[in-house]
C-alpha cells in the first residue's frame, strides 16, 4: 500500500481520539542543526485526507489490533480497511509535513499489534528517531499502552512532550463489559507510575513528559451517569495530577456490538461535562455540589452547571461584589475566573458600580440577579420563580 493510502486509513482511524491537545508544552526552539519549535499555545488540529487545515499530524501507527473493545472501530472483529506504518514512514511523514509548514507536531496512537511491548517500542522509537536523528523540537504526544512494560513507557517519556493513557470508560464494570481484555487496575497503575516519574523528573529538573499526562473518557457508550464520569475524573486529577481529562461522545460505528446503544448521546452532554470539569479544576466545586443539581445524576442539558448550582442555592446569593470572598465571586453565573481577578484588583481602589462590573464581564445580565453593587440590588429578583427562564440562554433552533 502506498504511504498516502496508509495515511488516509490511519489518519481517519485516529479521529476518534479526543485527547490530542498540546497545551502545556514548554516553549522550545530547535538547535542550529535541528528542526521545529513549540509555541506553548494550544494546538489541537489534525491532518485529514480531504485537505482541511491542520496543525498536528494525528495518526495511528496501525489500526490492526489484538483487542476487541466493543466501542472501537479498530477492534479485531471490525471489518475496516487496515494499514500499518513503519517507524521510518511516520518519521518521514512528520518531517515532510513540518517542512511544508502544515503541522506543528505529532499525535501518535496505535492499535496493539504482536504485543503491548512491541507496539509501545515502535511508538517510542518514532519519537526517539525524530528527536535524536533529526533534532525535531516540535510537539510530540504519544498515546501509551498501559499493558506495556513500565520501562518502555519511561523511555517514551524521555522523548515525548505529553503521554496519555486512555481510561475509556469511567467505571471498572463498564470497562470489563465493553473491553474485557483491558483492566481498570492496569490502566490506573500505569497512570500512577507515570505520575511518579513526572513528579520525580520535575523535582530533579530532568526532561520527562514535560506537558504531563492526559486521558480520554468515552461518554454514552455505557450506562455510566455524569456523576460517575465526574467522580472518575476528580479521582484522576487528585491521585495522578492529570493535566486533562477529555470527554468524547460515543459515536455509533458500523457493525457495532449489540452491547452498545444504537444512538450517540446528545453532543450537549459532552459540552456540559467539559463545563463541569472546568468547575472542578478552576472553581473549587466538588463533584457532590455539581451532582446535587440533578435528580438523576445527569447534568442539565439546557443550562450550564454553574448556573444550575446557583439557581439551586439561591440562599447563598445575592453577594456583594465589593466585599464577597473571591471563592464566592467565582460561583456567580456569568463571572469567569478572569473577570473575578479583575474585580478583586479593581475593588482595592474603588467601590464598584453595576457599570464597572458590566465592563469587566460580557455576561452581566446573567450575573445581575446574584450580585449587589454600590448602585444595584436585585431584591426579590434572586428568588423569583421565573429566574431560570430569565437567565437561561435561549434555546438554539433546529436548522432543519
Ligand atoms: S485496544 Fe485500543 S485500538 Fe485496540 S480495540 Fe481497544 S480501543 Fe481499539
Amino acid at each position: 500500500m502506498e504511504i498516502l493510502d496508509k495515511l488516509a486509513v490511519l489518519a481517519d482511524a485516529a479521529k476518534y481520539d479526543a485527547s490530542c491537545a498540546s497545551s502545556g508544552a514548554p516553549k522550545r526552539k530547535a538547535a542550529a542543526d535541528g528542526l521545529g519549535s513549540t509555541t506553548g499555545a494550544g494546538i489541537c488540529h489534525a491532518y485529514t485526507p480531504d485537505g482541511r487545515c491542520v496543525s498536528l499530524l494525528k495518526i495511528l501507527l496501525t489500526n490492526y489490533c489484538l483487542f476487541d473493545c466493543a466501542y472501537c472501530i479498530n477492534r479485531r472483529s471490525s471489518n475496516v480497511p487496515r494499514a500499518r506504518f513503519t517507524v521510518d514512514e511516520v518519521v518521514a511523514l512528520t518531517l515532510g509535513f513540518y517542512k511544508r509548514n502544515m503541522i506543528e507536531g505529532l499525535f501518535l496512537s496505535s492499535g496493539i499489534v504482536r504485543s503491548a511491548d512491541h507496539t509501545m517500542e515502535q511508538l517510542m522509537r518514532v519519537a526517539k528517531t525524530l528527536r535524536r536523528e533529526h533534532g525535531f523540537a516540535g510537539y510530540i504526544h504519544l498515546k501509551t499502552i498501559p499493558e506495556a512494560s513500565p520501562w518502555l513507557i519511561e523511555q517514551a517519556g524521555l522523548w515525548a512532550d505529553r503521554l496519555s493513557i486512555n481510561l475509556e470508560l469511567p467505571t471498572a464494570a463498564g470497562l470489563s463489559r465493553l473491553a474485557p481484555e483491558k483492566s481498570d487496575t492496569t490502566i490506573r497503575e500505569a497512570m500512577g507510575h507515570m505520575h511518579a516519574r513526572i513528579t520525580e523528573a520535575r523535582a530533579e529538573r530532568r526532561r520527562f513528559s514535560p506537558a504531563g499526562q492526559s486521558t480520554q473518557v468515552i461518554v454514552g457508550a455505557d450506562a455510566a451517569t455524569d456523576t460517575d464520569i465526574l467522580t472518575a475524573s476528580d479521582g484522576l486529577y487528585r491521585r495522578f495530577k492529570l493535566n486533562r481529562v477529555y470527554y468524547s461522545a460515543f459515536s455509533p460505528i458500523d457493525h457495532a456490538s449489540g452491547l452498545l446503544p444504537p444512538k450517540p448521546p446528545p453532543l450537549a452532554r459532552e459540552h456540559r461535562l467539559y463545563q463541569a470539569d472546568w468547575l472542578l479544576r478552576h472553581y473549587a466545586f466538588s463533584v457532590d455540589e455539581i451532582a446535587s443539581t440533578s435528580a438523576d445524576n445527569m447534568l442539565d442539558l439546557d443550562i450550564d452547571p454553574k448556573l444550575a448550582w446557583a439557581l439551586k442555592n439561591r440562599g447563598a446569593f445575592p453577594i456583594d461584589v465589593n466585599t464577597a470572598p473571591k471563592e464566592m465571586l467565582l460561583r456567580v453565573p456569568g463571572l469567569g475566573a478572569r473577570a473575578v481577578d479583575k474585580i478583586v484588583a479593581a475593588r482595592r481602589h474603588t467601590t464598584l458600580r453595576a457599570a464597572d462590573v458590566a465592563r469587566l464581564t460580557v455576561s452581566f445580565r446573567r450575573a445581575a440577579p446574584f450580585l449587589i453593587t454600590l448602585d444595584h440590588r436585585p431584591g426579590a429578583l434572586t428568588d423569583r420563580a421565573d429566574l431560570r427562564a430569565r437567565v437561561a440562554p435561549p434555546k438554539q433552533l433546529s436548522l432543519l
